[in-house]
This record gives structure tokens, C-alpha cells and sequence, in this order.
């Protein structure tokens, strides 16, 4: 399986990543054995550590300082019950910030070939996006202004350097010009979370860039 380097896995760990990224991260993460085994352990690393901090470095008061900055939810909602075609597709990190079913999910035509739906993130400079691609079918040539994840839902797709399926990670960065293919077999669903918009590269892609943004 494409998985994230243990670098990434780490800054998940430890809460360092941005988290559109670390949504990608854990929604990978609920269907690879392997990646949920590594951040299990950085964790308890991670835990021990802050063991063994002396609870006197922390100086007088901050624990009440520290229980009245935890802000106590007015009401507990209780969790959207999904489809099932959600639950079978979209692991529970993914579900969970969607907050609806696929079948609800609003989704925008790219081409005859690509629908793209943006689910609304907090983080200004980064673009979370569910693309669909018909089997068989590709992607507009692109490269990317920054990094681009995708983590596939379901099918796969090749991008004429490797294959992707349901649970892979691929991060590509500014200086890769893919071209991802869907696999012919099964339409193929995919989280993409973008740090910048796309470029798209081919002679169509020219036509179309300024209109679209994938
Ligand atoms: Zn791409």
C-alpha cells in the first residue's frame, strides 16, 4: 500500500499537521493496518514523554488556567446516522467531517468524465475536495502549485508512474505533471486535499484553466 512517510506520520502524531492534511492522513489511516500501527506507537512515544515532565515546570495555577480554557460543549449532538453506501465507502475520520451521505453531497461537474465536490474546511489556503472519476476515463494533464494528497475511497487509478487503490496515499508535489487514469473496471472516488489550486497542463487544459478549478 502507498502510505505517508514516517515524517508525516509523526507530525500526525504529535498534532503538528495542518488538518485538512491530517484529515487525508487518518482517513489513509482507517483502512491501512500498517500506518494506524506506526502512529499507535508514536504516540505512546510521544505519551511517555510528556510523563516524564515534572508537573512543577507547569508553576502555580496553570492547572486551573488550563480547566478554564476547556470550553465545555453547550449540548451533545448526536453523530448522523449514514447510508449505507457512506459507511461501506468513507471511513469515519472522512464521514465525520463531511457530516452527510455521499448521496447528499453536492457535487459539481469538471467534465463529462470528473465531478468534484468541496467540503468546507477551516483552513483558508487549503482546498478539501471528493473527486469522482468515470472508469475508464482521466484526469486533465496538471501539475501542482503545492502539495496535493489523494487517498483513494474507491476504484483506483494509475498516473502512468504507479497504481493507486482503495486505502492508498499519494502525496505529489509541485515539480510532478500527472495525468491520473481511472481504472476501467469501477468509477473511482477520491479524497483530494490541495494546498493550492492545480495547474492544468495539457493543450485542453490551457483552454479550460482560468474556468476551472479542480
Ligand atoms: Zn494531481
Amino acid at each position: 500500500m502507498h502510505q505517508p512517510t514516517d515524517e508525516m506520520l509523526l507530525d500526525y502524531a504529535s498534532g503538528a499537521l495542518p488538518e485538512p492534511v491530517a484529515l487525508a492522513v487518518a482517513t489513509h489511516a482507517a483502512l491501512c493496518d500498517d500506518s494506524r500501527r506506526r502512529i499507535e506507537t508514536m504516540e505512546a512515544v510521544g505519551g511517555s514523554l510528556l510523563d516524564k515532565i515534572e508537573p512543577e515546570a507547569m508553576g502555580e495555577h496553570a492547572l486551573d488556567r488550563a480547566l478554564a480554557a476547556i470550553e465545555v460543549p453547550a449540548e451533545e449532538t448526536p453523530p448522523p446516522a449514514f447510508d449505507a453506501e457512506t459507511m461501506a465507502l468513507v471511513p469515519a475520520p472522512l464521514r465525520n467531517f463531511i457530516g452527510r451521505n455521499l448521496a447528499d453531497v453536492k457535487w459539481r461537474k469538471l467534465s463529462r468524465v470528473v465531478k468534484s465536490a468541496a467540503i468546507p474546511s477551516r483552513v483558508g489556503d487549503y482546498q478539501v475536495r471528493l473527486l469522482h472519476i468515470r472508469a475508464g476515463q482521466p484526469v486533465p494533464t496538471h501539475t501542482h502549485r503545492g502539495m496535493e494528497i489523494t487517498v483513494t475511497l474507491k476504484g483506483g487509478y494509475n498516473d502512468g508512474f504507479d497504481n493507486y487503490a482503495r486505502g492508498d496515499f499519494q502525496l505529489a508535489d509541485p515539480s510532478l505533471e500527472h495525468r491520473p487514469w481511472a481504472d476501467p473496471d469501477e468509477d473511482c472516488l477520491c479524497l483530494a486535499v490541495l494546498a493550492a489550486p492545480i495547474r492544468l497542463t495539457g493543450f485542453v487544459g490551457r483552454m479550460i484553466d482560468p474556468f476551472v478549478k479542480l
